[in-house]
């Protein structure tokens, strides 16, 4: 059962980088969290001190890769027997190709692999979490249709390559385009359920993920690629997704939150 002193948060990918910022900001808030990780122990071990350090709620770790089914069931199946329920789902969790390609020579099985884990999976996830929270999915553990809180909340963490064409990772590009569809089509399913529904969208922000690229980057961001002028940071977008949880948004559903510093602003 929900706890309104500590709502129960699961954030996918929450063993590094951006999931951790948004894991630690949370914990701060005083929501317990479900904190997913693909297969690095080690770091959500990380995550998982520091939030207990943060913050008043419970915290676990839970090893599972989003871009598979039995993973996706077993995830939260553990989730739900660790804290009883769920009350947001943030879907955070996401790869770039594991080689950056021209889409000239790119492979579809690194397509396939990107769009498991980017697309399929945080879409599927969201569709059984959704099921427990309809009380659709056969299981009588499932809360009921009729206790519904408003305040449930799912986030989709998408990125500003949902718009921007970036030709070496195409791949990435397309699962980003597609998530920003899946947020706007659960929103439109969801709003009259009570349930709120947000893609927030990061610009270039320094986690593991953009290490490889941080020379090239420093330089547009120099050159006045980000309005802003500097890098995002995990805390930035933590800060964000604590704001959608807290109920801030309270009239918006299916909107799209750039954090990106101002990169998307068309310019002349
Ligand atoms: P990151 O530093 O590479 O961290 C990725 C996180 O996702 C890790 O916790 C990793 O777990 C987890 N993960 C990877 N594959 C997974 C899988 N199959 N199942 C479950 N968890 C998995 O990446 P990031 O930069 O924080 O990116 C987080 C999200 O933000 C992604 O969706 C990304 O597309 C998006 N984003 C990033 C940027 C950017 O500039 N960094 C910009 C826009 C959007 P392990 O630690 O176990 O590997």
């Amino acid at each position: 059962m929900s706890d309104p002193k500590n709502p129960v948060a699961l954030v996918t990918g929450a063993s590094r980088g951006i999931g951790r910022g948004i894991a630690l900001e949370l914990a701060r808030s005083g929501y317990s969290v479900a904190i997913n990780y693909a297969g690095n122990h080690k770091a959500a071990e990380e995550t998982l001190a520091a939030c207990t350090d943060a913050g008043s709620g419970r915290f676990a770790a839970f090893q599972a890769n989003v871009g598979n089914p039995q993973d996706r069931s077993r995830l939260l199946s553990e989730v739900w027997d660790t804290f009883g329920t769920i009350d947001a789902l943030v879907n955070n969790a996401g790869i770039g190709p594991r080689q950056r390609l021209d889409i000239t020579e790119a492979t579809e099985e690194s397509f396939h692999e990107v769009l498991d884990i980017n697309l399929t999976g945080p879409y599927f996830l969201t569709q059984s979490v959704v099921r427990r929270w309809l009380g659709t999915d056969g299981d009588p553990d499932s809360v009921a249709a009729s206790a519904i809180e408003s305040g449930r909340k799912i986030v989709f963490v998408g990125s500003i390559s949902a718009d921007a064409a970036s030709i070496q990772r195409g791949e990435y590009c397309v699962s980003k385009a597609g998530l920003a569809m899946a947020a706007r089509l659960w929103a439109t399913r969801l709003a009259a359920d009570g349930i709120q529904v947000y893609e927030v969208r990061p610009g270039i922000t320094e986690t593991d993920m953009t290490s490889g690229v941080k020379a090239k980057y420093d330089a547009l961001i120099g050159e006045g690629l980000v309005p802003q002028r500097r890098w995002g940071t995990p805390a930035d977008i933590g800060r964000l997704v604590r704001a959608i949880l807290d109920g801030d948004l309270a009239f918006s559903t299916g909107s799209v939150i750039h954090s990106d510093g101002g990169f998307h602003l068309p310019r002349l």
